[in-house]
């Protein structure tokens, strides 16, 4: 009996606590979670808000001063276009070039402006990645405040999955499927996430920022070139003309048939050697040399003049037969492409000293203006060997690489065929 009894008193405690304490734990855990969400949810007021919108009504400026830059630019855009339907007068000529000197002169005063507005733009962001870095972390505190809650019911370490920065995705993922989530916790988490999306965002946009920059930057080299060749043609026409039309007309005359006669010269030379190698079979290198694949004859990519230049000086006589590239005098000038030098020539008046070097698949490269050359006709040359040194040979306005490329002996567009 007294056993039994024993028992009894025993097991009645036993099934109280059973039923009391889950209701008490649950109890004070749905009190903190409440008591949690209660407060205002933490959203960093972002110290950096004034210097942002400073920065904000910086780069507004700069925009401006942009788009005011542009409606000039046409307008000089729209005076070359007019000069140029007119007739090739030499009058008309140092029009076009000092309606395109003054367009160049405005197009760097743009980019030195779209600088500044990017550089701002940089500042902006990266302020505004330190506030959003803030707002996560205090998000995060909270967060984990009502983890250590849910840990308490649950197996899943989702604190340490939170405080892992790697593991956001991860932490989402786990926690989107707890079910019955409190709403307002579920707002929270939202908004957790939204944070750290944005801050994922605002790093993508930095880096593109940069690389806007740095292409910004390249672009303003070209149009300094560009600039000093317009005023290089402008002045060797005013020097060569003395400010004679007649003059003017004989130059031009003899510039076209200089140009002509150039082309014609080195397409035939193609052709015919090109015949000859191939009839020689196998035993010829060149019958086994491998597909064409070109690389930039310079370290240098900045192109100063494209094949066939809207703004070419010329254009209304000649198109622009290849990409000028922008390079001091005495720059190395390498092979694009395993080959056969097919010609160097030394002197010429159109292409001063130029190498014409043929390869596979019907191309052919030509190198002109060269100060230099290191190559000798009838020879062999490896992809990327150094043939010769840049400079101003030649019809040339100042330093600079004129490379062609050829495909069935005619100038096609090199950047098609560069990688
Ligand atoms: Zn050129």
């Amino acid at each position: 009996m007294l056993k039994k009894a024993k028992f009894l008193k025993l097991g009645k405690y036993h099934v109280m606590a059973l039923i009391l304490m889950p209701i008490i734990l649950f109890g004070a855990f749905l009190f903190t979670v409440n008591s949690l969400i209660a407060q205002e949810t933490p959203v960093a007021p972002g110290a950096n808000e004034g210097n942002i919108s400073d920065l904000n009504k910086q780069i507004d400026e700069q925009r401006k001063k942009i788009d005011e830059i542009a409606d000039k630019i046409t307008e000089y855009n729209n005076n070359i276009s007019k000069f140029r339907s007119q007739a090739g007068s030499l009058k008309n000529q140092v029009a076009i070039l000092d309606n395109q000197i003054a367009k160049t002169e405005l197009d760097i005063e743009g980019k030195v402006e779209e600088v500044k507005a990017t550089e701002l733009e940089i500042s902006k962001v990266e302020l505004e990645i330190v506030d959003n870095q803030k707002s996560i972390e205090d998000q995060k505190k909270y967060l984990s405040a009502f983890i250590r809650l849910l840990d308490f019911y649950d197996d899943k370490d989702y604190l340490s999955v939170l405080l892992d920065n790697n593991s956001f995705s991860e932490f989402f993922d786990q926690i989107n499927n707890i079910e019955g989530i409190e709403e307002d916790l579920q707002k929270t988490l939202n908004r957790f996430q939204e944070m750290v999306e944005r801050y994922n965002a605002k790093k993508e946009e930095l880096s593109s920022k940069r690389d806007q920059l740095s292409e910004l930057l390249n672009k303003l080299e070209s149009e300094r070139d560009s600039l000093a060749n317009q005023i290089g043609t402008k002045q060797y026409l005013i020097a060569e003309t003395s400010n004679s039309e007649k003059k003017y007309q004989t130059l031009i005359g003899n510039l076209k048939q200089e140009q002509l006669a150039a082309n014609n010269a080195v397409a035939a030379m193609e052709n015919k050697l090109r015949q000859e190698l191939e009839k020689k079979g196998t035993d010829e290198e060149f019958n086994n040399l491998a597909e064409a694949s070109l690389m930039w004859p310079t370290n240098s990519r900045r192109k100063t003049a494209y094949f066939h230049d809207p703004d070419y000086p010329y254009r209304n006589l000649f198109e622009h037969s290849g990409l000028d590239i922008g390079v001091s005098s005495g720059t190395t000038v390498r092979s694009a492409e395993a080959g056969y030098v097919a010609k160097v020539a030394i002197g010429t008046k159109w292409y001063g000293n130029y190498i014409m070097i043929i390869h596979n698949n019907n191309l052919a490269t030509l190198y002109a203006h060269l100060s230099s050359v290191s190559v000798k006709n009838d020879q062999y040359v490896t992809k990327g060997q150094i043939i010769g040194a840049s400079g101003s040979t030649g019809f040339s306005s100042g330093p600079h690489l004129h490379f062609e490329v050829r495909s069935g002996g005619i100038p096609v567009d090199p950047l098609n065929y560069l990688p």
